[in-house]
Parts: structure tokens; sequence; C-alpha cells
């Protein structure tokens, strides 16, 4: 859907495999950097802590644990605590990737729904677009920039069907 998994995530914003990146000679710290910027994240804080959490909290520090509050992409005035996150936020509280997707429509960009991509059209090792099914027939959408973002189980299926020579992909767990 639109927004993909973020719908469903719970807000909590930390960095994540930038060590293992850097490793790899990919060094995404500017690129953290600006989402960390452009997405509005709060401590969060007594007001949208369920009463479990705050238990668990305040019980670790009874024991000497070091707990720390989780950074999160929630308005706060907005939560009720309800604890439905992950069933996508009634309230509007929950930061989603939709939120770009609407700054791109409004900007003129088309989103086709309901349209799975199969594979990424690949031309003397040059992406020049991709090809898939709808509801009404088989498409092909041809472009200059071709991003493909389909997560973690969606991307490899359409990598190996995809012409870019790695036996490897979607083969290789963690
Ligand atoms: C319940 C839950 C809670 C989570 N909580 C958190 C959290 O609190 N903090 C956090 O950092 N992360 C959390 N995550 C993980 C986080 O949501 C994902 O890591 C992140 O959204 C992945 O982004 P992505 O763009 O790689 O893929 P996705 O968000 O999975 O987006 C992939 C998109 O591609 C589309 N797609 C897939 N296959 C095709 C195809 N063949 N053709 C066309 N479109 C396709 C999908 O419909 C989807 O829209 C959570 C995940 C879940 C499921």
């Amino acid at each position: 859907m639109g927004g993909g998994s973020t719908v469903v995530a719970t807000g909590n914003i930390v960095r994540c495999y930038e060590k293992e990146f850097k490793e790899m000679g990919i060094d995404l710290s500017q690129e953290f950097k600006e989402a960390e910027n452009e997405i509005p994240i709060r401590l969060s804080t007594k007001e949208i802590q369920a009463s479990g959490s705050r238990a668990i909290y305040e019980a670790a520090l009874s024991l000497g644990y070091q707990m720390e509050t989780m950074p999160k992409a929630i308005d706060q005035q907005k939560c009720i605590k309800c604890g439905l996150c992950i069933n996508g936020c009634k309230q509007g509280a929950k930061w989603t990737a939709k939120n770009y997707l609407n700054q791109a429509v409004k900007q003129g960009a088309v989103v086709r729904y309901d349209s799975r991509v199969e594979e990424v059209l690949i031309d003397q090792g040059q992406a020049y677009g991709v090809r898939g099914v709808n509801a009404e027939d088989e498409f092909e959408y041809e472009a200059d920039k071709v991003i493909l973002a389909a997560g973690g189980l969606g991307t490899p299926v359409i990598l190996q069907n995809s012409k870019i020579n790695n036996t490897d992909v979607g083969k290789k767990a963690g």
C-alpha cells in the first residue's frame, strides 16, 4: 500500500545498520541526518507511554539498568495511547512515508495503485523502466531514473526476475 510498512510501524526512529553499511564502503551518515531533520522526532514521554512500558521502564531503573526513552515520530498531542499503531494510526498522530507520497502527488506525481512490478527493464546494464501487471493487463513504464524500493521481501524477487547477472540476489540472509 501507499507508505509501505511505515503505515503499520510503531514510529520508533533509530539509526540501524549504519556501521555495517560503512564497512561495505557505503557511508549513510548524511542521509540519516537528512531524514532525522525531515521527520518530526521526539523522545517519548509519559504522555504516550503505555502503563506496561512505563512499568518496565521504572522497574529496570530500580534494578540499576540504564533505560533510555525511545525517539518516536509520533505527535504527542494527537496520540491517545490506544496501542494500535500497527493497525495504522486512526488519529493521524504517527508519521508515515505517506507524507512524502502526498507531497509528491501535490507536485504532480501520479501513483499507480494495484500494479505489481515483476521486472526492472535493463538494456546494456542500464535500467530504463519496469514491467508488471495490474487488474486489467500487463504494463511497461519507461523512465530515465528507476528506483526499486519494494521492501525486503519484494525487492529481491524483482531483482531475480531482472537481467542483473547476480545469482546471489535474495539468497544471502543477514
Ligand atoms: C508491524 C511493524 C512495525 C514496525 N515498526 C517499526 C518502527 O517502529 N521503527 C522502524 O524503524 N521500523 C519499523 N518497522 C520496519 C519498517 O516499517 C520497515 O523497515 C520499512 O518500512 C521498510 O521500508 P521499505 O521502503 O524498504 O519497504 P516497505 O515499507 O515494505 O515498502 C515497500 C513498498 O513496495 C510495495 N511493493 C512490494 N512489492 C511490490 C511489487 N512487486 N510491485 C509494486 N509494489 C510493490 C509495497 O506494497 C510497499 O508499498 C516495522 C515493521 C512492521 C511490519
